[in-house]
């Protein structure tokens, strides 16, 4: 190759996301996903739903069924409009290029979801990561003052957060909203676990874009994603959305789940309810510093992160060591809930640890 190299010199620097091996047998806690498998007569049902759906055919994402479905299950205002992303992380990525003018910049709390800095990187946008305070509750004088100086075209709130679990205080929330100059994003991929949401303003705020996604209540294999906002705002956002990016087995496929709210409302519960019950166990070792988590899985805080990441994986149990990832997440771990006998086997590894509960 001659001197000039054809890539982009920034990306040439980047690491790509590493999407971790699981050796065979290991429990999966590391990633937000569902326990819970359909059961045989359900997947039975789905195979023959999927049987009949026409793969000749180029989908049509905005005017599939799946849209309708999304609206009434969750009652998205008649205000908002929707558009499908293939995982939300799409969405993310093309609200990012929708303000990619040169100069702009994208402003999100900090730690937070990392792929808000990673998409404004690819457009070449400055980043600001405001700190979060050291309980993990949001900074809002931090957050207006950034706000004020930086003008971001683009704000991004998990809410709750990912990787601390906690939900923001909604009137934060609707400070940033209020003071922000461009977009803001609230990003509710745990919003099924959470006792707030802002779907019920989606299309009623002129700068709010609300993000919802199928994959942490148990559907993390379709890559199902939607963004609800005004029809000015989605339909922006909709021209720079290739018109095929939606595949039909996934559609079928999300529309087919839905149609089954009993198996995902009961799982979430069960979900929610060892995240209380694990919060309390844990109480009992005094070494384990835990986190109000609105979410699917708990932030802890240990005397040493890579020692209980080890222990687990040893026990071929697999979770998310956050340490080094942020100054704030010091010796932090994530661990996704599962199943209550899942949950067991890490507060059994737990004890060992750090002692015996009394
Ligand atoms: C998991 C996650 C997503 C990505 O969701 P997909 O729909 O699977 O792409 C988006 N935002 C946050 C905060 C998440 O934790």
């Amino acid at each position: 190759m001659s001197t000039a190299d054809p890539i982009r010199s920034d990306i040439r620097h980047m690491k790509a996301y590493a999407v971790t091996d699981v050796p065979a047998g290991f429990l999966k806690l590391d990633a937000m996903e569902s326990p819970y498998d359909y059961p045989e007569d359900m997947r039975k049902a789905l195979g023959e739903h999927l049987a009949q759906v026409p793969i000749r055919l180029y989908p049509n994402p905005s005017t599939c069924g799946l849209l309708q479905v999304l609206r009434d299950t969750y009652q998205i205002p008649a205000e908002a409009e929707v558009v499908l992303g293939n995982g939300s992380d799409e969405l993310i990525e093309r609200l990012t290029m929708l303000v990619s003018k040169p100069g702009a910049k994208v402003l999100a709390p900090a730690p937070s979801f990392v792929m808000y800095r990673v998409n404004a990187e690819f457009f070449g946008l400055e980043f600001v990561g405001v700190p979060l305070r050291e309980d993990f509750t949001m900074d809002l004088d931090a957050m207006l003052s950034a706000v004020q100086t930086h003008q971001p075209a683009l704000v991004f709130i998990a809410y709750p957060n990912n990787p601390t679990g906690g939900r923001f205080a909604r009137e934060k929330v609707e400070a940033i909203i209020a003071a922000a100059p461009g977009i803001v994003v609230v990003d509710e991929a745990y919003g099924a676990f959470s006792s707030d949401s802002f779907l019920g303003d989606a299309g009623k705020i002129p700068n709010l874009v609300v993000l919802r996604t199928l994959s942490k209540i148990g559907f993390a294999g379709l890559r199902i994603g939607y963004a609800s906002g005004t029809p000015e705002l989605i339909g922006e956002l909709k021209k720079i959305i290739p018109p095929y990016n939606m595949n039909q087995l996934s559609l079928a496929a999300a529309e087919f789940a839905l149609q089954y709210p009993q198996f995902i409302n009961e799982n979430i519960s069960k979900l929610k309810g060892e995240r209380e019950r694990m919060r309390t166990a844990l109480h009992a070792y005094p070494a384990v510093r835990d986190f109000a988590s609105e979410a699917n899985f708990l932030t802890l805080r240990v005397p040493d992160a890579k020692a209980l990441f080890d222990r687990l994986y040893a026990h071929k149990i697999l979770i998310k060591n956050l340490h080094g990832t942020h100054p704030l997440l010091d010796q932090c771990v994530r661990i996704t809930i599962g199943t209550p006998e899942q949950n067991q086997q890490v507060l059994s590894v737990v004890a060992e640890l750090y002692g015996k509960a009394e």
